[in-house]
């Protein structure tokens, strides 16, 4: 494209809150032909609740709540604050929190006293967070992170997360001392025009995709929901930009959407990178394309975009 061209488009993008890095960024994306979007934060609205909390120890529901949010307290991963925002209104309100209520009952509260001293905190990437409290080990994520500490899980627990799983939740084990005591359900909301953006892409001639570290019977009913056929899910933070190749064999123009930390090697992996505005500062310097407005419609403006800027050249 000309200067003049590239500058048109770059003024008419931002007017649209798409900012476009350069000539090269608004050339590449009217070939795209796989678009790969990240689920949690991209697709989905970014705001985990809390569905279910079941104890399957004979630990009092109070007790278990507060040492799986005393755990999650360091993590700054979607589940751990809609872990902590539950687990502070059942410490206050000795009830579940309703699921508008759970903003506000996150990590922006001032007191902390009821939670537990932690120690020795770690954060296991794709996998959940491991700490110590009392002495004793807990460990709070997937089965992954329960496997490799050889924590056994028994039938009954194991049927609970299934069900969680079917019906778009991610299970979230929590083992103590290396016992299983207690699972929740946490749901992510898709954002409400995924699907229609999904669909427009398609007649666009284009191949939605969703990646994601969450597990692959959460991620088909998630993807199932929103209309994306093409999954590829317990894909570890690092594996995205592998993802990205895979799709890129035999030339195809391949674009990335993410908003995380996790996903600006994918980002950076892709012909085009697409931030989402309310990402990460990491994500937004990987990306092509930053989406200002948060809006999934602006994968769609932002093709388009190049697409006429292109026909109008040639
Ligand atoms: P994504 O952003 O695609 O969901 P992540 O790599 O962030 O992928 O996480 C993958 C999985 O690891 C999650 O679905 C969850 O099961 C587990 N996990 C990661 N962090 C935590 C955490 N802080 N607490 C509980 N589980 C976690
Ligand atoms: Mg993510």
């Amino acid at each position: 494209a000309t200067p003049t061209a590239v500058m048109v488009a770059t003024g008419v993008g931002a007017n649209n809150g798409v900012l476009i890095k350069g000539g090269d960024a608004l050339e590449k994306a009217h070939k795209i032909k796989h678009v790969i979007f990240d689920k949690t934060g991209t697709l989905t609205q970014g705001k985990a609740t809390v569905t279910s909390a079941k104890v399957f120890s004979g630990m009092e529901r109070g007790e278990f709540l507060t040492l799986v949010a005393s755990a999650e307290s360091s993590s700054e991963h979607p589940l751990a604050k809609a872990i902590l925002g539950y687990a502070r209104h059942f410490h206050f309100f000795d009830e579940p929190s309703a699921a508008a209520d759970a903003k506000s009952n996150g990590l922006e509260s001032k007191s902390f006293e009821w939670l537990h001293d932690v120690s020795g905190f770690s954060s296991l990437s794709g996998k959940g967070v491991q700490c110590f409290i009392g002495g004793k080990k807990i460990l709070v994520g997937n089965r992954k992170l329960m496997m490799e500490n050889a924590v056994a899980i028994a039938d009954h627990v194991e049927g609970f997360v299934v069900q969680l799983e079917e019906s778009a939740n991610t299970g979230v084990l929590v083992a103590y001392d290396n016992e299983l005591i207690g699972v929740l359900g946490v749901a992510d909301p898709l954002k409400r025009e995924a699907a229609v953006v999904v669909e427009g892409l398609m007649k666009m001639g284009v191949n939605p995709v969703m990646v994601t570290g969450d597990n692959w019977r959460t991620a088909k009913a998630v993807a199932k929901e929103v209309g994306i056929t093409d999954v590829r899910a317990e894909v570890l933070p690092s594996g995205k930009a592998d993802v990205i190749r895979s799709f890129q064999e035999g030339g195809n123009v391949v674009a990335m959407v993410g908003d995380g930390i996790n996903d600006s090697p994918a980002l950076a992996a892709a012909d085009v990178g697409m931030a989402i505005g309310a990402g990460t500062d990491i994500a937004i310097e990987a990306a092509d394309y930053v989406l200002m407005r948060s809006n999934l419609e602006d994968v769609i403006t932002a093709i388009d975009l190049s697409r006429k800027t292109i026909t109008r050249i040639r």
